[in-house]
């Protein structure tokens, strides 16, 4: 619907949107408010915000700011809940996006260059297809990069839910420059490669990038149905249970007519089925922040002990806050790293690259080697971190994988995790130093138990 249309629909009665709707039906933001608020009280009075829908862009956690994209009616109304915003019209910026940040094409020529230069160690994959047609493109990076290695473990990176973020495809870039430039000359770098089946997803929401370049410099969604979807809200797990995501096709994270009806939502979904990673990291920005599952106020992941420390590792490795989306941000449902943890076991991390002052496209010449750079040491902890305590092997005890578990225990009968083996037999639990009884079922019968003794390095068995 126009303009036209719906005021002479409003007109005639036929439409009962208000104007705050008819505001955000326009909602490519080349209207909005740059606002920022200092809150007093943080959790409480960021739940109020989340509750009017506001399109929040990113915090300052340690000052306890947080900025957010407004029309004016929501100025007002924040107003009138006695928030002061305050309007920062620098951040109004009219002008072109950098033109050395990357579009989906540009994505597509790195990698299949890449592939071209490096092909003993790189390959392209085309993991799904968006809805205006385009491709979503993995380069999976390895030794034999064409077969599938059961011995090897898989880890993956992942970049841009989120169309205006146009920093998280760089740190995704950085790391296949990083693995294939200096493969040959950096041992650390050759031991990674060949040992691990390292996949990178540049560029997930290749249609809100289109987009983005066509103008809308504040689109965040895809642009299925016209509205789009908040692929990072479309997720099965918890999909549209805790207030974390918008049942309105307005608003910047709507959350999709069904849970996991999106193709690019899918393309991740079926990549992560496929593989299997060990890890993930998933690129947004900004807030310079790293988030760790579950997404859900009051709600923890139940490998806590090992999935929080390590992504508290990585946090003090670049300088960034590490905790759950409650906690740094709010609540957070349908997200990609709760149903990975969920579905498949992934210990999975977003990072928020950037701060409040560089906010979405900063100046590429002034702060893309600095971000990518200040980045590395958490993406390379995670892969030594394949190398770190844990077990990792196959099943061998039964034929019948389905229904198999590992019931991990501490000695003192402390439960740490109940595992589901891969279709394919095979297992990979990350643990923290120290004694441990394995104890394989099928269902309720037990196939065989092992007491383990996990040091610092990954323990290779069969069960
Ligand atoms: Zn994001």
């Amino acid at each position: 619907m126009n303009f036209k249309t719906l005021s002479l629909a409003m007109a005639l009665g036929l439409c009962s949107l208000s104007a705050q709707t008819f505001a955000h039906t326009h909602s490519d933001k080349n209207n909005s408010f740059v606002g920022s608020v200092k809150l007093k009280n943080y959790q409480e009075q960021m739940k109020m915000i989340q509750g009017l829908d506001i399109d929040i862009a990113g915090v300052d956690r340690k000052n306890n700011i947080v900025d957010l994209l407004l029309t004016k009616e929501e100025v007002s109304k924040l107003e009138a809940m006695g928030l002061h915003v305050e309007i920062d019209f620098s951040k109004l910026d009219r002008k072109g996006l950098d033109d050395d940040y990357k579009s989906p094409s540009e994505i597509e020529d790195i990698l299949k260059n890449t592939e071209k230069n490096f092909s003993h160690i790189a390959k392209v994959h085309v993991i799904g297809r968006s809805s205006e047609g385009r491709e979503i493109y993995a380069l999976k990076i390895s030794d034999n990069p064409e077969l599938n290695e059961e011995s090897e473990p898989a880890i993956l990176f992942n970049s841009m839910h989120h169309a205006r973020e146009v920093m998280s495809p760089e740190v995704s870039l950085d790391i296949i420059e990083q693995l294939t430039k200096n493969y040959n000359s950096d041992e650390k770098i050759k031991h990674y490669v060949n040992n691990n089946q390292i996949w990178i997803v540049p560029m997930l929401n290749v249609d809100g990038n289109q987009k983005v370049w066509d103008g809308s410099r504040m689109w965040r969604k895809n642009t299925n149905y016209g509205h789009g979807v908040d692929i990072n809200r479309n997720y099965p797990y918890k999909w549209g249970t805790c207030r974390g995501s918008s049942a309105s096709t307005w608003s910047d994270t709507y959350r999709g007519p069904t849970a996991g009806s999106e193709p690019e939502t899918q393309a991740l979904m079926n990549l992560v089925k496929n593989i299997r990673p060990v890890f993930d990291i998933s690129y947004h920005s900004y807030s310079e922040i790293v988030i760790y599952p579950m997404g859900c106020n009051g709600e923890r992941a139940q490998t806590k002990d090992i999935i929080e420390p390590i992504g508290k590792e990585i946090g003090d490795l670049i300088g960034y806050e590490a905790g759950t989306a409650w906690e740094l941000l709010y609540s957070v449902d349908g997200s990609d790293i709760d149903w990975m943890y969920n579905e498949y076991q992934v210990i999975p991390y977003v990072i928020e690259v950037n701060s409040r002052a560089q906010g979405f496209q900063p100046s590429y010449a002034k702060w893309r080697d600095k971000t990518v750079e200040r980045n590395r040491p958490a993406w390379l902890r995670l892969l030594s971190r394949l190398d770190g305590p844990g077990v990792r092997g196959t099943i061998t005890s039964t034929e019948n994988i389905q229904d198999t578990t590992i019931e991990v225990t501490k000695i003192n009968g402390e439960k740490v995790q109940d595992y589901r083996v891969n279709p394919t037999g095979g297992f990979h639990i990350v643990l923290n130093k120290g004694e441990y009884k394995l104890t394989v079922k099928n269902k309720n019968e037990v196939l065989s138990v092992k007491t383990i003794s996990i040091e610092n390095e990954r323990m290779n068995i069969t069960l």
